[in-house]
């Protein structure tokens, strides 16, 4: 993984030219490529040998505590010593001023050792994050610095028992706690009270403390919660609390762990189920959680659509790293494995000794499969990363135009790793053959790891109706034309190189035919019927995306060739230039039938009603 982030970060996005800029100024090349040494190193040695450990010894609920396994401390410690989880912050929040970019890069070898492992540090830099953009000054150096120094874990607690995709529906409620609330340093404070399904990391001994960011509803005079996503706002609850100075008050807060959710996968970080305000623990006598009002009453989604955003395209660098660990896992097998023989113009030698299974051409197959997935999709995540980076420190039109294309690529960047990496694990499985379907290898860990990316986060449907129902369409359509504008442009120089003219015509058709069939959708203005099909939309608007970036990188990797400039060697290269090839003859053809439905705005789906399902 380490040469194909180099192609990727230095031959294809120029990631050291990020240094030209202000807030990157103290960086160069060297200082990147010292983060991902530092990354690269300790998941090797402190991750990757536990990944299993967790996964077999899952957490526990003692005594109303979480019981985890040593190693899940030891890696939490790891990571924080890393400095990754303020890589990104100013200087003075004790960060590097690090690109996204590089941060994501650096943050890839974590996963792909361990993704269960680390304490769930990416939640809790999300976490504080969103304090930093819409924390007042008193919340952002209480809760978040003590965050970003490792003091204290973050979580995100949206998900209820009845609500999770439909996040208006939450039923946890907030009561103005005492007359002069308004004039609490630490924010409006609020008394909450509710049940909190799913959270990530909602207890633990890791940190002295959680910093939970917990959307709820301010009840109002009537008793009544208000209905819909207007009506959520947004509380830091802290499960003990704190005062001005971040020191703990000694007193716990009336969070309460109320069991744990036992998982398919992702086994080294808790999943719980919290009651909040249930009265376990009383605060000042009485029941009912401490939670500060964090930005507007009523403005809970917008501000956690913040850390939403940003932990989706982290749940696709996710996925991206477990399909790059099952990759590597079956390559090498695949590379040691010996069975039959090849057929050759007079059929198969039986006395000749047995080949290695990668010299099948059908296991090369399944290899390249993986390859293109995982690193499609890597891809994918360092080009968003890039674009955050753009967004938030270049030209204010180069800054605009990367806030339109993240707004329509986000979509994107959590699903399409999530299906196609989770993909490339069932091959890594397939190319063990029996022996990957035990457990004494690695590869049904990993399959089972993944399999979480498609529905944490916004489920695989839920994406894609963000996509057909809003993205491709909003301020008339106006991501899709910057997007269309990026493809056009590598179309064109893609059209002067002999080898790519072809795959030039074909993603321009590609291209064309999603834009046609977004059209074609809307054409009946039937919400219902177009959303129908939105997730066969979401599939081929995802595999034109990596399409577009798999021949933008094949361009680099080849003008890499030409100029001998690389140091990552041609055969690294070529890998890069077979893997535009497979995506071209096996994936992007496939966009043509799931757009089909789409525009021919088919009921198959939409017209078979509950009753006709009956077995
Ligand atoms: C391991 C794990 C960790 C998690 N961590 C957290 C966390 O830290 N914090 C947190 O708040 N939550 C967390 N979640 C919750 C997660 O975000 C939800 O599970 C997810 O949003 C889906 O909600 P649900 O499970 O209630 O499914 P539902 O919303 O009931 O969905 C069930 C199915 O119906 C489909 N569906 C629902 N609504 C629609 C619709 N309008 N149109 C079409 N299809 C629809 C969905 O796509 C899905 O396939 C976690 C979940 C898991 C499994």
């Amino acid at each position: 993984m380490r040469k194909t982030l180099q192609f990727f970060l230095f031959d294809w996005l120029r990631a050291e030219t990020l240094s030209a800029r202000p807030r990157f100024a103290d960086h160069t090349r060297e200082t990147f490529e010292s983060v991902l040494d530092t990354c690269e190193r300790i998941a090797s040695e402190k991750f990757a040998p536990f990944n299993r450990r967790v996964d077999v010894d899952e957490p526990r609920m003692v005594d109303g505590s979480v019981v985890l396994p040593e190693c899940a401390y030891e890696t939490a410690r790891a990571y924080v010593e890393s400095g990754m989880l303020a890589a990104a912050q100013d200087y003075d929040l004790g960060g590097m001023q690090l690109p996204a970019t590089v941060e994501l890069a650096g943050n890839a070898f974590f996963s792909k050792a361990g993704i269960g492992l680390g304490g769930g540090t990416l939640l809790t830099v999300g976490n504080a994050n969103l304090l930093m953009t819409h924390g007042t000054q008193m919340q952002r150096e209480v809760f978040a610095r003590n965050e970003f120094a490792g003091r204290w874990f973050g979580t995100m607690c949206l998900s209820e028992p009845q609500a999770g995709s439909s996040l208006s529906d939450i039923l946890t409620r907030a009561l103005p706690d005492g007359r002069d609330f308004e004039s609490e340093p630490l924010g409006p404070r609020y008394r909450l009270y509710g049940n909190k399904m799913w959270i990530t990391n909602g207890d633990h001994e890791i940190t002295e403390n959680i910093v939970h960011l917990v959307l709820a509803k301010i009840q109002e005079p009537d008793g009544r919660l208000p209905a819909g996503a207007r009506g959520v706002s947004l509380f830091i609850v802290p499960k003990k609390l704190v005062n001005t100075e971040g020191e703990l008050t000694g007193e716990r807060n009336d969070v309460a762990l109320a069991g744990l959710n036992h998982k398919l996968g992702y086994r080294g970080f808790p999943n719980t189920l919290l009651n909040f305000g249930e009265g376990k623990y009383l605060v000042g006598g009485s029941a009912g959680a401490i939670g500060y009002l964090v930005g507007k009453p009523g403005h809970g989604l917008q501000c956690m659509f913040h850390m939403m955003n940003e932990a989706r395209i982290n749940v696709g660098a996710g996925a991206v790293a477990i399909g790059m660990a099952g990759f590597e896992a079956s390559l090498e097998y695949a590379r040691n494995r010996s069975q039959g023989r090849k057929p050759g113009p007079a059929g198969k030698d039986p006395a000749a000794p047995p080949v290695r299974i990668i010299e099948h051409a059908d296991v090369r197959r399944m290899l390249l499969a993986q390859k293109a997935y995982a690193e499609g999709g890597l891809a994918l995540v360092l080009y968003c990363a890039k674009l955050v980076d753009d967004k938030a420190t270049s030209d204010p039109e180069e800054a605009r135009e990367a806030a339109a294309l993240l707004e329509i690529l986000t979509p994107i960047a959590k699903s399409w790793p999530s299906e196609w990496c989770l993909e490339a694990n069932s091959l890594a499985i397939q190319v063990h053959g029996g022996y990957g379907y035990t457990r004494d290898y690695p590869v049904e860990q990993l399959w089972r790891d993944n399999r979480l990316n498609m529905i944490h986060e916004g489920t695989h449907g839920i994406q894609a109706l963000d996509l057909l129902g809003r993205k491709v369409r909003m301020d008339g359509g106006a991501a899709l034309v910057v997007l269309a504008g990026r493809i056009a442009g590598t179309v064109d120089r893609a059209s002067s190189v002999p080898q790519f003219a072809t795959r030039a015509r074909e993603l321009a058709d590609a291209m064309s035919a999603v834009r046609n069939a977004v059209d074609e959708a809307w054409k009946a203005a039937d919400p219902e019927l177009a959303l129908a099909n939105a997730t066969p939309f979401m599939q081929a608007f995802g595999h034109t995306v990596i399409a577009w970036l798999w021949l933008d990188a094949g361009l680099a990797a080849h003008a890499a060739m030409e100029s001998d400039g690389s140091s990552i060697g041609k055969d690294h290269l070529s890998g890069k230039l077979h893997c535009v090839n497979y995506f071209f003859d096996y994936e992007l053809p496939k966009t043509s039938g799931w757009l089909r439905p789409v525009a021919t705005r088919s009921a198959a789906c939409f017209a078979m009603q509950d009753e006709s399902f009956t077995p």
